[in-house]
């Protein structure tokens, strides 16, 4: 296998692995950063970022990223397609491998491979998966122009994601499993006052269907109780917003993680359970998921990073 040995790897590419490499590389230490399965990560999927401290009138996902990567590059970060596919954290250097194809050898290893949608794990889901059903508004809610979805979910980002659609489709249903939303107020009174939402609260869905593509689904409100109700509603896309899974998989043989998946480090620290190993972002954050707090812990990160190889030099 192609071999490489490197002081400070990086994985992943949103705001915490970028403001790592900013901060890495400004401190000379030539930080190699893999960008994973989806360069730019989460915020590249969202619309207009309206909450990072100074940008008043809000930016693009997309150019909120560009600007990060060209900052990480302006100070000698290296950026790389590709993903970590297997890893060995037993022993310094710890060693990741890299599509499966090459193996770096790094005394830090900076996680931020973030997190990625869930599914209701219905067996339709698959099914339609592309031709009906999508986890992604901001992807695919240009397929469903002037049709009707439904969308699953009353967090923020159901809400935010809702709202997307009802800029496009002509009638947006939200299903909400319980009798209130988890969003914020303000995100809650913005479906509530959207003419094209219709909330449907303790709705569960229960399977779809449609010859070809997605025509409907199948759901039931007040499930289990005296007045349970089945019904149907016809829909053309399906969109799923249930929170993140996050992306630790290779990871999990090695590191502490919590009963969800995600990375345990040390309150108010980037430290995972091996020295040298740090991890930021949504990848170690069940509870904000915002993406200045994502590049706040990329920061922690690399100044971690800098005191780790000062101690071991
Ligand atoms: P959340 O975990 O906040 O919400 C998930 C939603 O999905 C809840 O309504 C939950 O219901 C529902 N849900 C979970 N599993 C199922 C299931 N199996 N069937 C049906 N419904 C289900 O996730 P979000 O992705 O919305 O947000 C995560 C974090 O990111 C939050 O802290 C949020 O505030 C933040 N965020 C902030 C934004 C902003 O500030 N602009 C934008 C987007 C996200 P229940 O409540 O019943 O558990």
């Amino acid at each position: 296998m192609n071999k490489e040995k490197t002081k400070v790897l990086i994985l992943g590419s949103g705001p915490a692995g970028y403001t790592a490499a900013i901060y890495t590389s400004r401190a000379n230490l030539n930080p190699i950063l893999y960008e994973g399965i989806q360069p730019g990560g989460q915020l590249t999927i969202t619309t207009e970022v309206e909450n990072f401290p100074g940008y008043p009138a809000g930016v693009t996902g997309t150019q909120m990223m560009e600007d990060l990567k060209e900052q990480a590059l302006r100070f000698g970060a290296e950026v790389r397609r590709g993903i970590a596919t297997a890893c060995d954290l037993s022993k310094q250097p710890y060693k990741v491998t890299i599509d499966g194809e090459k193996e770096i050898e790094t005394d830090v290893l900076i996680i931020a491979t973030g997190a990625t949608a869930k599914y209701l794990g219905l067996k339709d889901e698959a099914k339609y998966m592309g031709v009906g059903v999508s986890a992604c508004a901001t992807c695919d809610g240009f397929f469903y122009r002037k049709k009707t979805v439904a969308i699953v979910g009353g967090g923020d980002s159901a809400c935010e994601e809702a709202l997307y659609l009802a800029g496009l489709a002509s009638k947006v249903y939200m299903v909400i499993r319980k009798d209130c939303m988890r969003a914020s107020q303000i995100m809650q009174d913005r479906v509530l006052n959207h003419p094209k939402i219709e909330v449907l609260y303790k709705t569960n869905t229960l399977g779809l269907y449609g010859e070809e593509f997605l025509e409907g689904g199948h759901f039931v409100r007040n499930q289990g109780e005296a007045d349970e109700e089945k019904f149907d509603l016809p829909i053309d896309g399906f969109f799923l917003a249930i929170g993140h899974k996050p992306n630790t998989n290779i990871f999990k043989n090695y590191l502490d993680l919590d009963e969800n998946g995600f990375i345990k480090t040390l309150w108010g620290t980037t430290r995972t359970s091996i020295p040298g190993v740090f991890a930021a972002g949504d990848v170690a954050d069940p509870n904000y998921r915002q993406a200045i707090v994502a590049a706040g812990t990329g920061c922690i990160a690399a100044i971690e990073t800098e005191r780790y190889l000062n101690s071991i030099e």
